[in-house]
C-alpha cells in the first residue's frame, strides 16, 4: 500500500456539532487548521463574508476543506431565506470554485431534507429530489453547486443529528420528562438518529481512502442503521433514564401526527437513507442507531451528575 502523507486541512464550524467531533477525528491526519465565524490569525471563519472565505482558502491552500457549518435552524430559515441561501448555498459555490482551483477536496454535508418524504423506502443518491422547505432547498442547491463546479468533493447526507455537547432531541425529552406528566410526540416521521461523532469519523475514514484512491469521491447517505420515529426515539430515550434510576414525573408519551404539532417547515415523513454505496465504497459497517445513543445518554447523565 503507497505511504499516505499528512493532510494540510481546513475546517470551518468547528464548534458545531458536527465540527466539534471533527477536530478531534481529522487531528491524526495532518495538520488542521479549525475556524468558528470568529477566525483567527487573520482568518476569517465567517461563511456569510465570501472575500473572507475566498482569501482564508487562499491563504491556508488547503489538501482538504471540510466545511461543517450551515444555516441550520430549520423553521427560522422560513423567515430568514437569503441569509439560509448564502450559508448553506452561495458559501458552497466559494468553496468548491476556491478547492477547484488549488485541486483540494472539498468536504461538505447535506440532509435528508432534500426529499419530499414520500413512500416508506430508503432514499438512494440518485432518487429524485424535491425539498418541502427552504432549508432543504438550500442545501441541495449547495450539493449542485459543488457537484457542478468539478472539484473534488465528499458530499455526505445525513440525519437526524445528534450530540453529548449542545441541545438535542434526546436532551429535551429527558428534560421535559422531569417535568410534566404526559408527552406528544411526533410518530409518523421515520429516520435515523445520527451522531456527530459517527459523522465525524467516518468522514476521517473516507478521507484516508480518498488519499488513496481519488476516484472514492462523490455523494453519499451517512445515517446510523435502522430505523425509528421521534415517538419510539423518546420512548427510548425514556425507558434508558428510568432503568438509570433517574426521576421522571412522566407517565405517558403519546403519539401524534406531524399535522397536530404544526411548525412553520414542514418535514419529510421519510427521511430513511440508504447508505449502502458508502459501505461498500469505503469497507464500513453503520452501527445501529440505538448504539450511539445508548452512549450519548450515558455521557450527558454523567456530566450533569458532576
Ligand atoms: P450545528 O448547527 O451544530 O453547527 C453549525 C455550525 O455552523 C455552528 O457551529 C455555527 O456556529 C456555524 N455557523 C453558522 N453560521 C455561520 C457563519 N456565518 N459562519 C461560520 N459558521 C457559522 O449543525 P450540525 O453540526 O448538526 O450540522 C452539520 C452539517 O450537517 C450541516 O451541514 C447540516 O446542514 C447537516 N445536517 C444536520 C442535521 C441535524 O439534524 N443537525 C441533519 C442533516 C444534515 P455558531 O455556533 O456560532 O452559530
Amino acid at each position: 500500500m503507497a505511504r499516505t502523507r499528512p493532510l494540510n486541512i481546513l475546517l470551518l464550524g468547528k464548534n458545531g456539532q458536527v465540527g466539534w467531533e471533527l477536530q478531534r477525528s481529522l487531528a491524526p491526519l495532518g495538520k488542521v487548521t479549525a475556524l468558528d465565524r470568529f477566525g483567527q490569525d487573520g482568518l476569517c471563519g465567517d461563511i456569510s463574508n465570501m472575500d473572507g472565505l475566498r482569501h482564508t482558502i487562499d491563504t491556508v491552500k488547503p489538501d482538504v476543506l471540510v466545511n461543517a457549518a450551515a444555516y441550520t435552524a430549520v423553521d427560522k430559515a422560513e423567515d430568514e431565506p437569503e441569509l439560509a441561501i448564502r450559508l448553506n448555498t452561495e458559501a458552497s459555490v466559494v468553496m468548491s470554485k476556491a478547492m477547484k482551483a488549488l485541486g483540494g477536496c472539498l468536504v461538505h454535508y447535506s440532509t435528508d431534507y432534500v426529499f419530499d418524504g414520500s413512500g416508506t423506502h430508503p432514499w438512494n443518491e440518485t432518487d429524485e429530489v424535491g425539498p418541502l422547505n427552504l432549508y432543504g432547498a438550500s442545501k441541495l442547491a449547495g450539493e449542485e453547486a459543488i457537484q457542478a463546479s468539478g472539484c473534488q468533493h465528499l458530499i455526505f447526507r445525513t440525519s437526524w443529528v445528534y450530540a453529548s455537547r449542545g441541545n438535542n432531541f434526546a436532551k429535551t425529552m429527558l428534560r421535559l420528562a422531569k417535568e410534566r406528566d404526559t408527552l406528544n410526540v411526533i410518530n409518523d416521521q421515520i429516520g435515523a438518529p445520527t451522531g456527530a461523532d459517527l459523522i465525524a469519523d467516518v468522514t476521517a475514514h473516507a478521507l484516508r481512502q480518498w488519499q488513496q484512491q481519488p476516484q472514492t469521491t462523490g455523494l453519499y447517505h451517512l445515517a446510523a442503521n435502522g430505523e425509528t420515529s421521534w415517538h419510539h426515539y423518546a420512548s427510548v430515550v425514556i425507558q434508558w433514564a428510568q432503568k438509570a434510576g433517574i426521576p421522571l414525573a412522566v407517565e405517558t408519551v403519546n403519539p401524534i401526527p406531524s399535522e397536530d404539532y404544526p411548525v412553520p417547515a414542514e418535514r419529510p415523513k421519510n427521511s430513511r437513507l440508504d447508505c449502502r454505496a458508502l459501505e461498500t465504497t469505503f469497507g464500513l459497517q453503520l452501527p445501529q442507531w440505538q448504539e450511539g445513543v445508548e452512549r450519548m445518554l450515558q455521557e450527558i447523565t454523567i456530566k450533569e451528575a458532576q
